[in-house]
């Protein structure tokens, strides 16, 4: 002990507990003990010595002593050898306790320690700074807004009045709102275009008018930039911030300060701003809840979706979630008992298209009847390319929709069969001929297309299959002068390509639009009335229970885009290519018809006695051979045989993934099911000291996860 530590001793005779970014693996599970020389409120922001290094940490509630293992402090150091707290943050005002509870419980619940989740949805930039640093930038950030508020409030009225009328459908759906003041959750279910962003607005309205903060989460980033416009239109005199991932460290830091400081009127973000703490919440919206992109899928899998739920009852806040195609779950929650549901959320329902905006009539091509030679001339049966060409002679636009990307997913030699196998990954390199590329999609490795086959040396090598690339290509040929635009992950690359070629859509710039589903979310294009969906069969046979679900909200999603505009939507058609007609899921979207969709799905889910019916997790192992991965998956499901067996939870074979080798790694999963949340919840904290236990004992095993309520299996 050095000269500096006897003499905090003397002085520092305040403990506090504090969190610190310990991942599970590291077994520092609970908080740990420091002194400081005042007693420090929780969730107070310090700074603290661990080893050698210096973090960012949070003062946390003291375990209880007779909590559970999860918050035990391990072998309870003397006083004699607590180490003490190096600064406090105390310019910043305490993180508030909803916000501590929301990590607790979200900590729990996916398994993660408090440390590791707290710290991991702080922005990053925080941790840089020192409290004097941080005084420093506090300052700044009051001048500015002090400034700013001398300009702003003379828009208001003007805004107000120029907002629209609410419609009978949706007076009717904010009057059940506004009369229901008791916190809850309402599933607001209402198909592209019918006004359910409207209906945020004016939530958002009433909640600012009472003085509350309002918090508004999006699938995805580039979804922001389009609502934040129209939230900024709407209520000019308030501050809007955004908080996501694609923002400069020091903005989304700035971003986050004002959400503390409650100056934020309203934060709009994507799934990690579910974390964003706000002392005056009034309300939260979860637009396109049923979206993948609300769970995360490394470190702490939570997913923003549900968690907004939990914050809505931790914080008394009113939660709406918004979709045209809830996910099973939220509509079976939304479902009232008598119709077999759990009637735990109100629904409320537009119906009908705002304006008149007609929903696309469904035209469905049966590819078995199209003789081969057809099949390889074009990749539009000729009924389909027909139609586009009449919709170009009309100047109106059509969009193409492909959801996979490059030119080919495979190549291969004609003379010997060699195909572009990923050397790390069990994947084909895709083929993308801008840059005549071999690429992985699973871990990136890319190398320029061979000369010859690397096998025979045959220079004959071949595309097989068609991406939106290849797809763009052969439109522009089979529709001579037609202006065809492409909309990927490629093309969106560069930083404001994306913005630039959605201008020219929007612009009359382009006739055929092709693309993945990036084109398919949340864009308002007016002059689409031809949607194609051009290979959408593979989801129907799909190993994922989840397949058909997230492909019917792709295709409605599609759907979506097109006669959106009253005037151009008489005659609106979506145009399907299929292998199997008479499929169900195609007879769903002939009607527009989700609840008979999610009926069926339902029954299904019923029978087979998957969520929302049961609840799963997932044990996923890394390593370097799949014998290294299954095999401790299957000495950790020894381990865990009797207690699963006493909590009717069941333990399934360890499997590799579909995709089971990417960059060199095996990857393997096993999944745990239950009939019982309660029950699978005691399972897998009882479980986790096994896991990490026999951990060290299991060579060359790389890591593993814990997935709860997996999104895909
Ligand atoms: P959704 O979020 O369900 O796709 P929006 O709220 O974006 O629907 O509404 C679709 C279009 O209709 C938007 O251009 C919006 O401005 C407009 N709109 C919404 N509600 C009304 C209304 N009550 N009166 C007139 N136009 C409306
Ligand atoms: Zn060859
Ligand atoms: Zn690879």
């Amino acid at each position: 002990m050095n000269a500096s530590e006897l003499e905090v001793r003397t002085q520092a005779d305040h403990r506090c507990a504090v969190v610190v970014d310990a991942p599970q693996h590291s077994g520092l599970e609970s908080t740990l003990d420091y002194l400081s020389e005042r007693s420090l409120a929780p969730g107070s922001l310090v700074r603290v010595p661990l080893g050698r290094r210096e973090l960012l940490g949070i003062v946390w509630d003291r375990a209880e002593p007779s909590g559970r293992d999860l918050w035990r402090v391990r072998d309870a150091p003397a006083t004699m050898t607590l180490r003490a707290v190096i600064e406090v943050l105390d310019a910043l005002p305490v993180l508030p306790t909803a916000w501590r509870e929301l990590v607790s419980f979200a900590a729990t619940y996916y398994q993660r320690s408090p440390g590791e989740l707290a710290l991991a949805v702080l922005p990053p930039e925080l941790r840089k700074l020192s409290a004097a640093t941080l005084t420093r930038r506090l300052v700044r950030l009051r001048t500015r807004l002090a400034q700013s508020a001398a300009a702003g409030a003379v828009h208001e009225p003007a805004a107000r009045a120029a907002r629209p009328e609410p419609s009978a459908e949706q007076a009717l759906a904010l009057a059940a709102l506004a009369a229901d003041a008791s916190a809850a959750v309402t599933l607001l279910h209402g198909s592209t275009g019918s006004g359910k962003t409207e209906v945020y607005l004016r939530e958002a309205e009433r909640a600012l008018d009472a003085g509350r903060q309002a918090l508004v989460l999006v699938p995805e980033i580039n979804l922001t930039p389009q609502l934040e416009a129209r939230f900024i239109e709407r209520f000019p005199a308030r501050r809007v911030v955004s908080l996501h991932s694609g923002l400069a460290p020091a903005q989304r830091l700035n971003h986050w300060l004002l959400a503390l400081l409650g100056e934020a009127d309203l934060v709009l973000g994507t799934r990690l701003a579910v974390f964003a703490p706000l002392p005056r919440l009034g309300l939260i919206v979860v637009d396109e809840e049923h979206d993948p992109s609300y769970k995360q899928q490394e470190g702490a899998r939570y997913s923003a979706r549900d968690l907004a739920v939990v914050r809505g009852r931790i914080e008394q806040v009113p939660v709406l979630l918004g979709s045209a195609t809830p996910s099973l779950e939220s509509w079976h929650n939304a479902l009232p008992a008598a119709a077999g549901g759990a009637g735990r959320y109100r629904r409320l329902s537009l119906a009908s298209r705002i304006g008149g905006g007609a929903l696309p009539t469904l035209k469905v091509v049966d590819m078995s009847r199209l003789p081969r030679e057809q099949l390889r001339a074009s990749p539009l049966a000729p009924p389909l390319l027909a139609a586009l060409g009449q919709r170009i002679a009309r100047g109106e636009q059509s969009l193409v929709f492909l959801n996979r990307r490059g030119y080919a997913p495979v190549l291969q030699c004609t003379e010997c069969g060699w195909q572009s196998g990923c050397p790390h990954c069990s994947a084909w390199r895709v083929f993308h001929k801008l840059d005549r590329s071999l690429r992985c999609h699973h871990c990136g490795f890319a190398e320029r297309v061979p000369r010859a086959c690397p096998d025979c040396g045959n220079a004959d090598i071949q595309p097989v299959g068609r991406g939106t690339e290849r797809l763009e290509e052969q439109l522009a040929e089979l529709l001579p002068g037609a202006r065809v635009a492409r909309i990927d992950a490629d093309t969106a690359r560069r930083s404001g390509a994306l913005e630039l070629a959605l201008q020219r859509v929007h612009a009359g710039e382009v006739d055929v639009l092709v693309g993945t589903q990036m084109i398919a979310k949340g864009h308002d294009f007016r002059r689409i009335t031809l949607v194609a969906a051009v290979n959408p069969d593979a989801a129907l046979f799909s190993s994922d229970f989840r397949a058909p679900e997230r492909q019917f909200a792709l295709l409605l999603q599609v759907a979506g885009r097109a006669g959106r505009d009253a005037e151009h939507a008489a005659g609106a058609e979506m145009w399907v290519q299929t292998w199997h007609p008479q499929h169900p899921l195609y007879a769903a979207l002939r009607r527009h018809d989700y609840a008979a969709f999610a009926s069926s799905q339902l029954d299904e889910r019923r029978a087979a006695g998957l969520p929302p019916y049961a609840h799963l997790a997932l044990l996923r192992a890394d390593a370097r051979t799949q014998a290294v991965a299954q095999g401790w998956l299957q000495a950790v499901s020894e381990a865990g045989a009797e207690l699963a067996q006493r909590l009717q939870v069941t333990l399934y074979s360890p499997v590799p993934l579909s995709v089971q080798r990417v960059a060199d790694v095996e990857r393997a999963q096993m999944l745990v099911e239950c009939v019982s949340r309660p029950a699978l919840q005691h399972f897998l904290s009882a479980w986790r000291e096994v896991l990490q236990g026999k951990r060290t004992e299991q060579k060359g095993l790389l890591r593993w996860a814990v997935d709860v309520d997996p999104l895909a299996i």
